[in-house]
């Protein structure tokens, strides 16, 4: 037997794990489809500076119980950089369903779940990527999402923070940027805060590089924010659509493995799970696989 794929130590145990990552994969594709965050919500998670705040935010809150409904662990906020944000998992069940594995990262499953809630339903172009797993050595499974700055600058700052930008290119003292913006004093102080970490502003609340180019583009930059309700409102809705997304894997997985998975070659198994790390739908290469070797 080939040694470069992950060693499920028996072919009942290989399909037994392919079977749970295909039930996965399916109630992953169904919460996802029913979690589109509105930009307001997806902002105040971006204007966090310490992951005790950003943990805190509704959509922190969301994401954590809909991981904890598709089976991926309890999702824990490691830090937030304004282009980056680290996910630990620490107990990992995905890492669970590879046992035998010793010295390599097996959670794809998690790394393109955090990619696909940022690209689709926070809106934010973003790639994700596990840096640390308990398969490999690690006290837990850690988890970088980069996302595209660009992106981060247009849906971050909003009208009110471009107010400022404005009113500070002018030379305006803080008075009366405050009287002007008709905030109370805390609440400029965190938006000017938050622009010094952004790069816009300087230690003295001067524009830097970034900032001047930011206003003179500004327009541009504009996101227009598309109001909707935030997922969370209703979470039965998307509840009964893993589960009913569930069974059906579930009935499917059932039949299949009556019938033709099981003869499918052991090392096969081992090599699509290998593959499976960088495909999109893991079901999807799995019934292709299934197909060809009915052929
Ligand atoms: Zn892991």
């Amino acid at each position: 037997m080939q040694q470069n794929g992950p060693n499920f130590g028996s072919f009942a145990e290989a399909v037994t794990t392919l079977g749970k990552l295909t039930r996965m994969e399916g109630a992953i594709q169904a919460a996802i489809k029913n979690s589109r965050v509105p930009p307001r919500e997806a902002r105040k998670l971006l204007k966090c500076s310490k992951p005790v705040e950003a943990g805190n935010t509704p959509v922190f809150q969301f994401m954590r119980e809909l991981f904890r409904r598709m089976e991926l662990g309890e999702l824990e906020m490691s830090s937030v950089d304004i282009f980056k944000m680290t996910f630990r998992v620490a107990d990992c069940p995905v890492c669970k369903l590879y046992q035998n594995v010793k010295g390599k990262r097996t959670c794809y499953i998690t790394t393109d779940t955090l990619a696909q809630f940022f690209n689709k339903d926070l809106s934010i172009p973003s790639s994700a990527e596990e840096v640390m797993c308990k398969n490999s050595g690690d006290e837990f499974c850690e988890f970088t999402v980069s996302m595209q700055p660009l992106a981060v600058y247009q849906l971050a700052l909003d009208d009110c923070d471009r107010e400022i930008i404005g009113q500070l290119q002018g030379a305006k003292d803080a008075a009366t940027i405050v009287k002007a913006t008709e905030l109370s004093g805390a609440e400029f102080s965190y938006r000017l805060d938050a622009l010094k970490r952004y790069h816009i502003l300087d230690s003295s609340n001067r524009l830097t590089e970034i900032g001047e180019t930011y206003q003179k583009f500004g327009q541009s930059f504009k996101h227009l924010d598309e109001e909707f309700p935030a997922p969370w409102k209703d979470m039965s809705e998307i509840s009964e659509s893993i589960s009913a997304s569930v069974s059906f894997a579930e009935a499917f997985t059932e039949a299949a493995e009556t019938e033709p998975i099981f003869e499918v070659k052991n090392k096969d198994i081992v090599n699509l799970a290998e593959k499976a790390k960088s495909s999109r739908s893991f079901a999807e290469l799995l019934s292709k696989n299934l197909s060809k070797e009915e052929e």
